[in-house]
């Protein structure tokens, strides 16, 4: 599973980073990037959760 953060969308609330260090930071003007670590199966619920979580809804979870 790879996480993907829609830059058109993004407008750098900055909660993605906030809430999921782990799989995501910051560029030098506050939008999210998405670090390049794997999501494991059992990390799936979280992921949903953190995708969730953005108030422009540009994350996404893509399960391939
Ligand atoms: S929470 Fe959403 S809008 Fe905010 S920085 Fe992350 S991807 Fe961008």
């Amino acid at each position: 599973m790879r996480l993907r953060i829609d830059t058109d969308l993004c407008v750098g609330h900055g909660r993605c980073y906030t809430l999921a260090p782990t799989w995501f930071d910051t560029d030098d003007i506050g939008y999210g990037q998405v670090k390049d670590v794997a999501i494991g199966l059992d990390e799936r619920g979280a992921a949903e959760d953190v995708a969730a979580a953005c108030p422009e809804g540009a994350i996404r979870l893509e399960l391939s």
